[in-house]
C-alpha cells in the first residue's frame, strides 16, 4: 500500500512501534496464564487513560460492538432508556435500544452545538412530574464527540446530572478518547466506550470499555436473559478468576493496542496538543474563507467544514488524494455530500499536517469550483 497521509476521523495512522508489536511471537491466548496477565496489564493502561478504578474489558470487534454490547447487556424488554442526541451516533443508539426490547425516549439537542445541561435538567424534572416518577429511565446513552458533525458534548456536566437523577450513563467516547480528557470516575460515567482506530492510533478491530460497579449490578439484576452471546458483557465480569475468555482473544491486535496505550501514556502533552491542533485547524479553515459546520462546542479531534455551494465533496476529496496524497473524509446521514471532515487525532494531531491539509483542500475546492 502507498503512504497516504490519513487525515480522516478514524481509522488513523499507526506508529511503527504499534505495527511491529503486532508481528511479535504469539502464545495461545486461551491457555497461557501469561496472556491473562498481559490482557490485565493492557486493561490497566486504558484505566489510567480513562482516569478510572472501574473494570476495563477489551473485546474483539470494532467500536460498534461496544455500543451494541452496552445496550444488549443493560436493556430488558420494556425498559425506558433516555437517548440524548444531537448527532448521528447519538440518535443511532435508539436502534440498539429497540433491538434489545427497550423503549427509547429522546432528548433532542441542536445539531450545531453541544447538548445543554440546563435543558436536560428541565426535561428530567418534567419527566419525573409525569410518568417517570413511576417508571424512571434505567440508563441514558450519549456521545462525547459525535464524529459526523464533530460536536463535543460536555460529559463533565451531563453525566453528573444524570447520576444525580439516579440514571446510569453509557457514553460513546470512541472518537474523543485520548484526544480529550475523560474523567470517568469524577464524572460518574458508568460505561465508557472506546475503539482502537481513532485517537488511540492502533488498527481497527478492537473495542474497549469501562464498567462501573453500579452497571455490573444492573446487569446482574436482570430478570430476562441477555439476547446475545458476542455482545453479552455479563460473561466478562469474572473472566480473570475463571481464567476464561468467552472467545479466543485476538492476541496480535491486543499487542498493538498495548503499545499504542504506552505511546499515549508516555506523552504528557497529549491533551494540550490536541487542544492546540484543534484550535489551529479551526483558525486555518476560517482564515482560508471556509465555514465551520458548528456554531460552538468543537471537538479537538475532528473539524467539520461546510462544502461551498456547487462543490462536489467526492471530487474534491479525490483531487486532494491524487495531488497531495492526503485523505480526508466526507460525512453521512443528514451531512452526506454537505461537509468535509479533517481528522486530527492521535498520530495526525500535528500542526504541519493540518496546515498542509487545509491548504490542499482550499486548492482542490478552487479547481473543482
Ligand atoms: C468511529 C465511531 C464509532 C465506531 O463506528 P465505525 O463507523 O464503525 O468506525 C462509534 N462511535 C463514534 C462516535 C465514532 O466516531
Amino acid at each position: 500500500m502507498n503512504q497516504t497521509t490519513l487525515m480522516t476521523p478514524g481509522p488513523t495512522m499507526v506508529r511503527e512501534n504499534v505495527r511491529l508489536a503486532r508481528a511479535c511471537e504469539m502464545t495461545n491466548p486461551d491457555l497461557d496464564p501469561e496472556f491473562f496477565r498481559f490482557y490485565r496489564e493492557t486493561c490497566n493502561k486504558i484505566a489510567r487513560i480513562l482516569r478510572t478504578r472501574n473494570d476495563i474489558r477489551i473485546l474483539s470487534g470494532e467500536g460498534i460492538l461496544g455500543l451494541e454490547a452496552a445496550c444488549a447487556s443493560l436493556c430488558e424488554p420494556g425498559d425506558r432508556v433516555l437517548v440524548l442526541e444531537n448527532g448521528i451516533f447519538g440518535e443511532g443508539f435508539a436502534d440498539f435500544v429497540r433491538m434489545y426490547g427497550g423503549e427509547p425516549v429522546f432528548f433532542h439537542g441542536d445539531r450545531r452545538r453541544g447538548l445543554d445541561p440546563e435543558a436536560l435538567r428541565c426535561f428530567l424534572e418534567t419527566d419525573l412530574a409525569g410518568g417517570g416518577f413511576f417508571r424512571g429511565f434505567k440508563f441514558a446513552t450519549l456521545v462525547h464527540c459525535d464524529t459526523p458533525s464533530g460536536v463535543l458534548n460536555d460529559l463533565g456536566a451531563l453525566c453528573p446530572l444524570l447520576h444525580e437523577y439516579g440514571i446510569l450513563t453509557v457514553a460513546d467516547c470512541v472518537s474523543s478518547m485520548a484526544g480529550h480528557v475523560i474523567e470517568t470516575d469524577k464524572w460518574h460515567v458508568d460505561i465508557v466506550l472506546g475503539a482502537s482506530q481513532k485517537a488511540f492510533s492502533a488498527p481497527p478491530g478492537l473495542t474497549f470499555l469501562s464498567v462501573s460497579n453500579e452497571a455490573w449490578r444492573a446487569i446482574n439484576a436482570r430478570k430476562a436473559p441477555i439476547a446475545s452471546y458476542y455482545a453479552n458483557l455479563a460473561l466478562w465480569e469474572d473472566y480473570e478468576e475463571r481464567m476464561w475468555f468467552p472467545y479466543t482473544m485476538p492476541a496480535a491486535d491486543i499487542q498493538g493496542l498495548s503499545v499504542a496505550a504506552d505511546n499515549i501514556l508516555a506523552d504528557p502533552d497529549i491533551f494540550a496538543r490536541h487542544a492546540m491542533v484543534g484550535g489551529g485547524a479551526r483558525d486555518f479553515v476560517e482564515d482560508a474563507g471556509l465555514k465551520l459546520f458548528l456554531a460552538r462546542d468543537y471537538s479537538d479531534t475532528v473539524t467539520v467544514i461546510e462544502a461551498p455551494a456547487g462543490v462536489d465533496v467526492e471530487v474534491v476529496r479525490q483531487r486532494l488524494l491524487d495531488d497531495r496524497g492526503i485523505m480526508i473524509a466526507g460525512s453521512f446521514g443528514f451531512l452526506k455530500g454537505k461537509v468535509f471532515r479533517i481528522g486530527h487525532m492521535g498520530e495526525s494531531a500535528q500542526i504541519p499536517l493540518v496546515r498542509e491539509t487545509v491548504k490542499g483542500l482550499v486548492k482542490a475546492i478552487g479547481c473543482a469550483g
